[in-house]
């Protein structure tokens, strides 16, 4: 096959420490980064999803042919590919998991191209040293939630992983099915990923946990040269730099996570390793899409108990997160201060880009005195009703400071698109009271209705990747028809418009959905 053109360049090779066993097979790897494994080879790799603004970004926009297959399940290796799997620990779920790695992701290698440097990863492309007691591949079930919900983050405007393609590998992989508890044989699948970094919070952490100064200090140091290379002055990197470094990661974080709020993204399992040093969102596994507002919700059912991965704590959870990052690079620091005020400085950031956000979300392009409680009683008002989010802060745009004042009938109608239950009456006064504190606000707004509107729908998409969507496009998929899944990677590309043809993609969570697996209860098994 012609190959796609792309220019491979070893820098992760060329810089940082390689395992010397060669071998695959399960085992502690010790002062080294990551692992040279190449993909298993599959028996009939077919392309059934391709998202070709992201093959735009590596420049790939024109390839075709019966081999791209191959390629994107890694059955043909580019000859300057040279296939590697990263070394990285990570706390799950609060725990100290020791090492973890790509036990079933593996990188072809790191691209160069005009949009800047990306490595492409092929998710479920076989075992690797990382590979613990699993088998290192991944189903259709889960690649198409991955494929679709990177692609549709990207869409909305928030950081995240790509995803080049979707590919069946012809073979069929056993899945023990958590809500049966039967084993299942699931058709196999790789996604193709796509990111300028897969280090994690916890590619640092392993050799910190390890008392490998060295291999930290080189792991940091190539980080900052490579996607942080602003923060270099003179050609040093030093403690000032290390700091800057994580300010910055700090930073991005509180970013993304404030995004996840705006649009109602539950990550689901935001384990260290989980955690992108870009601040992307990485790792689509049990993730799900608030549909009726509650910041008490998981769709984890492997974090039902403690519910620690829950919509309203992902801000917490991500300082916990950036907390033990801090530990971790503390050896290239020494000092406590410095990593604690950054600590602190994230609440801070974080709770104002909060702010700014809600304001958006409700059409007010300033915040004055006041607004912290408008938003978050707005908040208080949305956990006690069973209202849908999304379809919510669209009807909010009906309003304006034109509105005459709500009574309890007004309200029901403005918020009935969005209704679960039926309000009772003290759902409707804390509303009622709440529109009508909003019509205050609005009267001191310079915006116009216009404008104010704008501000609201590019701040709250109309479509996203509703949990049940989601699932109807699998269950298509698992029957051989995947129309589904290209019509919904069509339908996310416009996440903010109006799209008549497809209005019936906007409406509530059907009654059939709430309580199914995999339309509101997941595992991290995938
Ligand atoms: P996750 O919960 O998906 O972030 O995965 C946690 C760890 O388990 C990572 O090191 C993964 O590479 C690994 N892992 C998950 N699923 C598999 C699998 N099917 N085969 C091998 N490793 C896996
Ligand atoms: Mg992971
Ligand atoms: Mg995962």
């Amino acid at each position: 096959m012609t190959f796609p053109n792309l220019t491979f360049d070893n820098q992760f090779h060329d810089q940082l420490p390689a395992d010397t066993e060669s071998e695959v097979y399960p085992r502690q790897v010790n002062a080294a980064a990551y692992s040279n494994v190449e993909p298993t080879k599959v028996s009939s790799p077919t392309l059934i999803a391709w998202s070709s603004d992201c093959a735009d970004l590596l420049g790939l926009s024109d390839v075709k042919g019966e081999a791209l297959a191959d390629f994107l399940v890694g059955n043909i290796l580019h000859p300057d590919s040279t296939p590697y799997a990263m070394n990285y620990g990570g706390h799950q779920f609060g725990h100290w998991a020791g090492q973890l790695g790509d036990g079933r992701a593996i990188n072809l290698g790191e691209v160069n191209t005009d949009n800047g440097h990306f490595t492409l990863q092929l998710k479920g492309a076989g075992l690797t040293p990382y590979s613990r007691s699993a088998d290192g591949l991944a189903v259709l079930r889960s690649s198409v939630r991955e494929f679709l919900c990177s692609e549709a983050m990207y869409y909305l405007g928030i950081p995240t992983t790509r995803a080049l393609s979707l590919c069946l590998t012809g073979e069929q992989v056993m899945r023990d099915m958590f809500y049966s508890g039967d084993n299942q044989l699931e058709p196999g699948a790789i996604v193709c990923r796509v990111s300028p970094s897969f280090m994690r919070f916890g590619s640092f952490q392993l050799p910190a946990s390890r008392g490998d100064k060295a291999l930290l200090k080189q792991l940091v140091d190539y980080c900052i040269s490579r996607d942080f290379a602003h923060l270099i002055s003179d050609n040093d990197i030093n403690k000032d730099t290390y700091l800057a470094w994580f300010e910055e990661v700090c930073e991005r974080t509180s970013t993304m996570i404030v995004h996840w709020l705006r649009v109602g993204f539950v990550h689901g399992v935001m384990n260290t390793d989980n955690m992108s040093i870009i601040g992307e969102t990485i790792d689509y596994g049990p993730y799900g899409w608030i549909d009726n507002f509650d910041l008490h919700w998981t769709p984890n059912t492997t974090d039902a108990q403690g519910k620690r991965y829950r919509f309203g704590s992902q801000g917490e959870i991500a300082q916990w997160n950036l907390f033990q990052l801090a530990n971790a690079i503390y050896p290239l620091i020494e000092e406590s201060k410095p990593l604690e005020n950054a600590l602190n400085d994230f609440a801070k950031q974080f709770h104002q880009k909060w702010l700014e956000m809600m304001a958006s979300k409700i059409g007010l392009d300033t915040l004055v005195e006041g607004d912290d409680s408008l938003l978050l009683s707005l908040e208080d008002t949305l956990q006690a009703l069973s209202l849908d989010m999304t379809i919510f802060y669209r009807l909010l745009t009906q309003v304006d400071n034109t509105t005459a004042p709500f009574d309890a009938s007004s309200a029901k109608d403005l918020v009935e698109p969005a209704c679960y239950a039926p309000l009772n009456d003290d759902q409707c006064l804390s509303l009622v009271a709440w529109l009508n504190s909003y019509i205050e606000r609005l009267n001191k707004s310079k915006l116009s209705p216009e404008q104010r509107i704008t501000l609201m729908n590019a701040t709250n998409p109309k479509y996203v990747l509703r949990n049940y969507l989601a699932q109807q496009a699998i269950d298509k998929a698992t029957q051989g028809d995947f129309s589904e899944v290209n019509t919904l990677l069509t339908l996310l590309k416009k996440p903010y418009d109006e799209q008549p043809d497809f209005e019936h993609y906007a409406s509530k969570r059907p009654d059939w959905a709430l309580n199914k697996a995999g339309c509101s209860m997941l595992s991290c098994s995938s």
